[in-house]
């Protein structure tokens, strides 16, 4: 792991005050205990044939299956914590921050973990584990804009006996709530919490890009790459469980967990910053 500590760290602190960006995905939630959607440990809830699940056309049939669905694994999120790696990113973002540099964190993961350890400057491009919106498009609490908060609706009657009476309903029309998470066949233009414009300013003006737990299969990671391709700028993939060698020139891979890469990086990093300004004579 050594080396690629100290090539992460070189390439961090060459940064300067460059804009960093940090894309997250299922595998750095994994050491929380979150099971990842598509990776290959044994718990991965989505296997290929369970994405039909998660899409707005399966909600439109079965709104009651569906729910039952997200509300298990929405549990699931909400018990875990952050681990190691997302305190270490929050590190990180304090530590180029004070170098002036701008940072932004995207994640894919719709769990909260990021929120808790203390990230701010993200963005959540496929929605979040702890709002829900009306599926009527146009309600206040529907898209483009609106939502609701998880803890204000409750499903109690609906955990109690599944059915399409029991399930809440948005308090402003009546339509069925669902969950404010992308679907698989929509589109990231289609809520403004998704902030899908941003993010591609992000990757159109990022000098250098991390990515940390991301398989490389959703269309984000892929508006990432190319961007990241074509300014030629560095960027990184760590990943213990991903590709052997790198399939995209440009793209170094750090096989290592996050939670134990990271930490050692920022602390690295902290480190440096203390003793070069211990070092700086005094006025
Ligand atoms: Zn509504």
């Amino acid at each position: 792991m050594e080396e690629q500590v100290q090539a992460l760290q070189a390439a961090l602190t060459d940064l300067g005050s460059g804009s960093l960006v940090v894309v997250t995905g299922a595998g750095i939630s994994q050491a929380s205990g979150i099971p990842t959607f598509r990776g290959s440990d044994p718990e991965a809830v989505w296997r290929q044939s369970d994405v039909t699940l998660a899409t707005f056309d399966y909600f439109r049939r079965d709104p009651v299956g569906q729910w039952e669905w997200y509300l298990k694994r929405f549990e699931a999120v909400a018990a875990a914590q952050p681990n190691p790696a997302h305190l270490a990113l929050v590190e990180l973002e304090r530590w180029h921050s004070e170098r002036a540099g701008s940072f932004c964190l995207v994640t894919q993961n719709i769990d909260t973990l990021h929120e808790e350890a203390g990230s701010s400057k993200m963005i959540k491009i496929h929605g979040t584990s702890d709002r829900l919106r009306c599926s009527q498009v146009g309600c206040r609490y529907g898209s483009p804009a609106g939502s609701l908060a998880s803890i204000d609706v409750s499903f109690e009657e609906f955990v109690a006996s599944p059915s399409k009476q029991t399930l809440p309903l948005c308090p402003e029309c009546s339509s069925i709530l669902r969950a404010h998470v992308l679907f698989f066949d929509e589109y990231y233009g289609e809520h403004e919490d998704y902030r899908f414009s941003e993010a591609d300013e992000a990757a159109d003006t990022a000098d250098l890009m991390l990515f940390v737990g991301t398989s490389f299969s959703v269309g984000i990671t892929d508006i990432f790459l190319r961007a990241g391709i074509l300014k030629r700028i560095p960027m990184f993939s760590i990943d213990p469980g991903g590709h052997r060698s790198s399939p995209w020139p440009d793209l170094e891979l750090l096989p290592s967990p996050a939670e134990e890469l990271l930490p050692e990086v920022c602390h690295r990093l902290t480190a440096h910053r203390e003793m070069t300004s211990a070092a700086e004579p005094r006025r």
